[in-house]
């Protein structure tokens, strides 16, 4: 279902993507992408993300009102179980696909999620088929991967995971909210924990 909200933040993720050439070198933005059969799903975190008033750029802000503001029309998700994360985690993260196989907006080549996590959240290490590049909208946190020093991410900052590269994140005294692109083989996968 498509909502003046999410439409608006399609637009305001269009324009973000069209200003920075990181992101547009990554993957292609369906210029007119097909409504997709998804519908609002509430999350526990809704409140949060309303509330959010970490710290933005002038790039990023326009983006971070639009997710605000169409939190309540979007479907949101929780890739991980209970038993894998634990119940604090899940009442305080979560993602919605914006544009993408099972997104609110169809493309079968892209792929674009919205992604929450407060702060003191310990995200353990996962992984995913997909090439995955992380955009951060508001607030920060620290990443890590395997085979690459942990770095600290605060908004227009970006990392870059390889297919099946091993990855985790912690939050510390602030929230974080991240604009997620996948692209190439694996784009309808899922990530997963590493195992071990
Ligand atoms: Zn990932």
């Amino acid at each position: 279902m498509i909502t003046p909200g999410l439409e608006a933040l399609r637009t305001a993720v269009g324009d973000l993507l069209r200003a920075s050439p990181e992101l547009r070198a990554f993957a292609d933005w369906p210029a007119a992408p097909v409504p997709g059969a998804v519908a609002p799903l509430a999350m526990p975190a809704i409140r949060l993300i309303e509330a959010l008033s970490a710290r933005t750029t002038a790039a990023t802000a326009a983006v971070v009102s639009a997710v605000r503001l169409s939190a309540r029309d979007a479907n949101w998700q929780h890739t991980y179980t209970e038993a894998e994360v634990g119940r604090d985690f899940l009442d305080r993260y979560g993602w919605f696909e914006l544009v993408g196989p099972g997104g609110h907006f169809h493309s079968d080549t892209a792929r674009a999620y919205i992604a929450f996590w407060d702060a003191g959240l310990h995200y353990p290490m996962h992984l995913h088929e997909a090439e995955e590049l992380y955009y951060i909208l508001a607030g920060g946190a620290l990443f890590h991967a395997e085979g690459e020093p942990s770095r600290w991410l605060a908004p227009q900052d970006t990392r870059l995971h390889r297919s099946n590269q091993p990855h985790a994140m912690d939050t510390q005294d602030e929230p974080v909210l991240a604009l997620i692109l996948w692209r190439g083989q694996g784009l309808s996968g899922a990530a997963r924990m590493r195992v071990g």
